[in-house]
């Protein structure tokens, strides 16, 4: 058997959307043999229809180890924006096996006319952008990026995330919802109005399923405090795309590593 005649093994690092709409895509292409990866912090992850690993690898070393020990052709980081660590990992191990890599990235949101958005580089930046006086505040960050608020307790919020945030979290009076995307432009606003929420708190994290806060946001004239993309390390090439047909087609033809 030649290389070409081989199932080409594929590695998608996941935890998002477009990781499991292009797993949805290649389930179905027999010359594609495909692993999803999970960091394996959401309770219950929707289900996939390829095999998944979940867990850590153990830092770039252990990711490149991975991709030898299990004859990783390419490797699709489909992470979120936000997950800076495991891109960077991806891009040494990448490199360090010489496997291709592409990197599946949701482009990030614009401001539209009639937003408000005040930028902030992390959740402590996010904080002092809130300021001193009492607000009502939604907060939309995922539950682990939390403890920066608790240095601001004298706002009230409204705290959404797919899993309830950690218990020990010390934000006295703060009210949380469990609620996984996609939510929709009527819900969102009637959600705002009904807690009077003054500001939103989100990451600029693309796409399409969350977008309808900023949307709502703009409609109510409530400022958005936007905390921008982290930087990400990389230590070799990756090809970019923001596109799910892009990556089906990436896989489909030779390329350099
Ligand atoms: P991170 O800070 O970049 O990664 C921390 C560590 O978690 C990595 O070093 C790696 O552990 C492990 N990890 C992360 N993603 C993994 C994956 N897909 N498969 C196996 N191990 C993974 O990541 P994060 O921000 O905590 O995000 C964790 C997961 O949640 C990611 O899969 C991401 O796509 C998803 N997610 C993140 C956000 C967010 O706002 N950050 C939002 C929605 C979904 P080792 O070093 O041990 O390999």
């Amino acid at each position: 058997m030649t290389n070409d005649d081989r199932r080409r093994r594929v590695l998608i690092l996941g935890g998002t959307t477009e990781a499991r709409l292009l797993s949805e895509r290649l389930c179905v292409m027999p010359r594609f043999d495909v692993t999803l990866s999970l960091a394996g912090r959401t309770q219950q992850p929707l289900p996939l229809p390829v095999t998944v690993r979940s867990g850590g690898f153990g830092g770039a070393k252990g990711l490149a180890d991975y991709v030898v020990a299990n004859g990783v052709d390419r490797v699709i980081d489909a992470t979120h924006p936000f997950a800076a660590r495991i891109k960077a990992n991806a891009s040494s191990a990448c490199a360090a096996c010489a496997v291709p890599l592409l990197a599946l990235i949701r482009a990030p949101w614009t401001k539209q006319p009639g937003d408000v958005w005040l930028t902030a580089a992390g959740g402590m930046e996010a904080v002092a952008v809130l300021g001193i006086e009492p607000r009502c505040v939604f907060l939309t960050i995922g539950r682990a990026d939390l403890a920066a608020f608790e240095a601001a307790p004298q706002h009230r919020y409204l705290i959404r995330s797919v899993d309830a945030p950690d218990e020990a979290l010390a934000l006295p009076g703060a009210h949380f919802m469990r609620g996984r995307g996609p939510f929709s432009y009527a819900e969102e606003i009637e959600l705002m109005r009904n807690y009077g929420i003054e500001v939103l708190v989100s990451k600029n994290s693309g796409g399409e399923a969350t977008y309808a806060k900023i949307e709502a946001a703009r409609r109510l004239n409530v400022p958005v405090v936007m905390i921008e993309r982290p930087f990400v390390a990389l230590a070799g090439p990756r090809t970019e795309t923001h596109s799910i047909d892009e990556a089906v087609d990436w896989l489909a033809h030779d390329v350099a590593p």
